[in-house]
């Protein structure tokens, strides 16, 4: 089979990757150049922490999180260059004035995620897990099971192992209309229509436009964007070994440390599509989180400040929607990375049940 990969993010490159090697026929087509800084993965954090996110998401992308969690090391595996995965944890604290927050927090842990690893701390065992806490912290809970992966370190490991592997990859290549049939699928792309076996539509927020016919558009009617917003930072004098999340009003509050020194501080989450710069309220509220864990982010040099926005359907649920000679694999809001292995493997099971009914001439 002929296949189109197009989006060449977080799913495009895991899924080309992936059909390429089962022996498939892949191009991969993106709107960006290869370092894909127009992606919603190129801004994430890498967070893989499924019971950090259980209270504002369903039990599925809790299991389809710690399942993914299993599956990571196998599959970094299979790629030549290192990526930065951890799994030594994460630790949950509040400040006083959100201790009701928190205090939902540990019972909604223990209601539904009893049989879970979590271990209450106190000041002192807190002290002997992070010493660079900041002392206001009198309790925490540790998620033993969370991880983290560098998200970007990921996109570039993929890319070496896609060229590697010698995958068409067409790069500025905005593919402008889809248009799907019972026998093969049409995508427009430099102005010239090109013809499939089957397309895979992994373009995140970018799907939302340039379906061919109304009745293809239905789908992902309801397809959004979520606009999330983080700092990179360097610190030297911050030695933190795990990512530590702060409870918080608005939004779910993570600092994230990375390799160098470098620590991630996100992410908000406004119901905008809005692409324009990190406001200032936001920047207040991220770096005063960051300032209140530990004083030494004050001397932090602010490397980057990110806006991005995340691609997430009306329920916050995943799609993978099969259609004739059409997969759209989309709507992985802020789950991309905790999900990703659990989404390529039902990719990969769809793939292979069409091209079966292809080889034996059935009807789709
Ligand atoms: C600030 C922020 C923090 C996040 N933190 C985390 C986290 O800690 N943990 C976690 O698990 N997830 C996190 N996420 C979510 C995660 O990044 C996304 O769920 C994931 O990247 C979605 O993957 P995707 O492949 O569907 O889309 P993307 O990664 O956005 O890739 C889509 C690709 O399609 C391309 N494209 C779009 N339109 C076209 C077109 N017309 N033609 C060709 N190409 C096109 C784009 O250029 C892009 O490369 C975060 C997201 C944001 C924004």
């Amino acid at each position: 089979m002929k296949i189109a990969v197009v989006g060449a993010g977080l799913m495009g490159r895991l899924i080309a990757l992936s059909l390429a090697r089962q022996g498939y026929q892949v191009c991969l087509y993106d709107k960006d150049n290869k370092q894909a800084k127009q992606s919603a993965a190129y801004a994430a954090g890498g967070l893989l922490t499924p019971l950090g996110e259980s209270m504002s998401c369903e039990p599925n992308i809790v299991e389809m999180g710690f399942t993914s969690l299993k599956m990571w090391p196998e599959l970094l595996a299979t790629l030549d260059e290192n990526v930065y995965f951890q799994k030594q944890g994460a630790i949950m604290v509040s400040h006083e004035q959100d201790k009701g927050d928190y205090q939902r927090f540990v019972q909604h842990i223990e209601r539904n995620y009893g049989q879970c690893t979590v271990n209450a701390l106190n000041r002192q065992q807190l002290n002997e897990l992070e010493p660079e806490l900041t002392p206001q912290f009198n309790q925490g809970l540790f998620l033993p099971d969370e991880g983290q992966i560098d998200n970007r370190k990921l996109l570039t490991a993929l890319q070496k192992q896609l060229e590697l592997e010698q995958v068409n990859w067409f790069t500025e290549a905005e593919v402008s209309q889809l248009k799907n049939q019972a026998s093969h699928c049409q995508l427009t792309v430099y102005g010239q229509v090109q013809t499939f076996d089957l397309v895979i539509d992994c373009r995140g927020v970018g799907a939302r436009k340039s379906y061919g016919e109304k009745q293809q558009t239905s789908s992902l009617h309801d397809l959004r964007a979520v606009r999330g917003e983080l700092f990179h930072l360097f610190a030297p004098e911050v030695h933190l070994s795990r990512p530590i999340r702060l409870m918080h009003p608005r939004y779910q509050l993570y600092i994230a440390p990375k390799p160098n020194h470098l620590y991630l501080v996100g992410a908000t989450e406004i119901e905008s599509d809005d692409l324009s710069p990190m406001t200032v309220r936001s920047a207040l509220e991220l770096l005063s989180a960051a300032y209140s864990v530990n004083a030494g982010f004050a001397e932090a040099n602010i490397r980057q400040h990110i806006s991005q926005l995340r691609p997430a359907f009306s329920d916050n649920q995943p799609k993978l929607l099969v259609n004739q000679r059409l997969i759209q694999v989309n709507g992985l809001y802020r789950h991309g990375f905790l999900i990703a292995p659990v989404m390529l493997k039902k990719v990969t099971l769809a793939v292979s049940q069409l091209d079966q009914k292809v080889v034996t001439g059935t009807s789709i």
